[in-house]
């Protein structure tokens, strides 16, 4: 297998799938779970894999690239969570005026200009919120930025599917396909 063994099981088991031609990209490009939606990592299920706090990406993970709120389920999952007791934290790379409008309606702290894929957007989130690095998963959409920043900071990584990714700008889209080719080699879609 490719991957690390995943201490942390994926969302939807198998997590990864065991292809061979694929043994030189690194675990530590990969993430650690890959599930469709936010919808599908209720609290439980995040206890489960024993995350009891999250970095939450903003932008085609919560909400559509353009839209100025998140999606309905988007804010029935940070609901929930916050009622489970779960930590959150927005953590993304738009500008602060325009995440932190979004982060006070939803009533959750955030550190904006977080330069994923680097480490220390994330690492001020923990540090900030006082989480444990070992019980926090980074969760978005984007391997070459909310992967790779959690993963270097230390954390778990959980890979959603984006939210519209059409609507994004073209130096998102670049990263696509790479992203497109680690999703479909080495993890499992969830059945629907
Ligand atoms: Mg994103």
């Amino acid at each position: 297998m490719a991957c690390e063994k995943p201490e942390f099981p994926a969302v939807d088991k198998p997590g990864y799938a065991a292809d061979n031609r694929f043994r030189w990209i690194p675990s530590m490009f990969l993430p650690h779970v890959y599930c469709r939606s936010i919808s599908d990592l209720p609290p439980e299920r995040l206890r489960e894999l024993g995350v009891d706090a999250v970095l939450v990406d903003v932008d085609c993970t919560l909400k559509r690239y353009r839209a100025e709120q998140v999606t309905p389920e988007a804010a029935a999952w940070l609901a929930s969570l916050r009622t489970a007791g779960i930590g959150v934290c927005l953590v993304s790379n738009g500008v602060g005026g325009r995440i932190g409008r979004l982060a006070e309606r939803l009533g959750v702290p955030f550190v904006a200009g977080a330069l994923k894929p680097l480490p220390f957007g994330c690492r001020k989130a923990i540090r900030r919120m006082g989480f444990d690095r070992k019980r926090t998963a980074m969760v978005g959409d984007q391997l070459a930025a909310d992967v790779w920043a959690g993963r270097l900071a230390g954390l778990k990584t959980i890979l959603v599917a984006p939210i519209h990714p059409e609507e994004e700008p073209w130096f998102t889209r670049l990263k696509r396909p790479l992203e497109r080719c680690v999703v479909e080699r080495f993890v499992r879609r969830p059945r629907t």
